[in-house]
């Protein structure tokens, strides 16, 4: 074999299927921006949808417009738009589009579309990026409902997203979601019945640990990727699996060093040798190895002591396997997030998927 990156699509969906039935009957909205966290979107989309998601986080049109090519036909959910989005193949294709400002809702508004663009007003709960300002949301609400009543949108959503910094930040930012809920509650937005628009706050770590963040639907992301959300528990303590595996292969043995096919430009973060970096190991010839060096398309790693280590062989630099570590590990080792381990996980190395 050659060094490879397996995603293991058994995993996605235990992990989605476990996520989809804590929040139950809060549906759930699989988040798979950035290439599906690294994983590749549409065998991931499609894996989460199996499991029970019912619709699909994309981050952007482009990404939105490549999942409905594909033949998926879920709800679609895009929320971040460039100066030059063009609006138009989305709102036709149906992709609900999250809107920010006054500017972004009027060019939704006037792209042509032959339907009423399904638009979810997001307000700034305290995260600021991006999302009305309070003062700004009445002006907001105001035009959408405007822009409604001649055809051109439907509130579809009212959101947000969280912070996560503190149980209490979590917990304000609910509480203005609430009230800006309420304002276009009374300017008019139903707020029961069929055409009450969705309310949706919470990803993975909200969805998880703050019930009541919960709200119409929880858009779950890293949870569903084997990484815990959270500094005091990890994803196996959340009954969650690691979903992606780094295998590399021995090309080169040196008395006790062992050069493996994979380095920085495959996505390993050099800076777990760094000043703020904490080592690392990799899995080889069943032992705990430690990373001696970082190269771009090489690392150079100590081979265990009373192991024997032969050309070809092949390390388990992370991945679900026993002994192996975990991408929580390299984060940890890294000073860094799990998002960015498995974004920067290779497009350079092949990518197979089992399960
Ligand atoms: C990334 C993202 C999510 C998923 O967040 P996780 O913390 O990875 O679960 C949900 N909603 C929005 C708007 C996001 O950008």
């Amino acid at each position: 074999m050659t060094s490879r990156i397996v995603v293991h699509l058994d995993a996605i969906r235990e992990n989605v299927s476990a996520l989809a039935a804590l929040a139950a009957p809060a549906r759930t909205m699989f988040a798979v921006k950035a290439d599906a966290y690294g994983h590749g979107l549409l065998p991931v989309a499609r894996a989460g949808l199996d499991a029970g998601a019912d619709s699909l986080a994309v981050l952007d049109v482009p990404a939105a417009l490549a999942v409905r090519d594909a033949g998926i036909e879920v709800p679609l959910f895009a929320w971040l738009h460039g100066a030059d989005t063009e609006f138009r193949p989305a709102i036709d294709s149906r992709v609900d589009l999250g809107v920010s400002s006054l500017r972004e809702l009027e060019r939704i508004a006037t792209a042509g579309a032959e339907r009423a663009a399904e638009v979810h007003l997001k307000i700034d709960t305290g995260l600021h990026r991006n999302g009305a300002d309070p003062k700004d949301w009445p002006a907001l609400v105001g035009a959408a409902l405007d822009l409604e009543r001649h055809g051109r949108v439907r509130i579809a959503g009212i959101w947000s997203h969280l912070a996560d910094a503190s149980p209490a930040d979590d917990r304000a930012a609910l509480d203005r979601f609430r009230a800006a809920v309420d304002i276009a509650g009374e300017m008019g937005v139903p707020l029961e019945g069929e055409r009450r628009p969705v309310l949706h706050l919470a990803a993975s770590s909200a969805g998880i640990r703050f019930p009541e963040a919960r709200l119409d639907l929880v858009r779950f992301g890293i949870a569903a990727y084997g990484v815990s959300p959270f500094d005091d528990v990890d994803a196996p303590g959340l009954g969650m699996r690691g979903t992606l595996s780094m295998f590399a292969d021995v090309i080169g043995v040196d008395g006790d060093v062992a050069v493996l096919e994979v380095g920085s430009a495959d996505g390993i973060p050099p800076s777990v040798l760094g000043a703020s970096g904490r080592g690392a190991e990799i899995l080889l010839a069943g032992s705990r190895a430690a990373v001696l060096e970082v190269g771009l398309d090489t690392l150079r790693v100590r081979i265990p002591e009373g192991t024997t280590v032969a050309l070809g062989d092949e390390a388990v630099v992370y991945g679900p396997h026993a002994g192996a570590p975990s991408v929580e590990d390299w984060a940890h080792w890294a000073a860094t997030i799990g998002d960015e381990i498995l974004a920067r996980s290779s497009r350079r190395l092949p990518r197979h998927y089992t399960g």
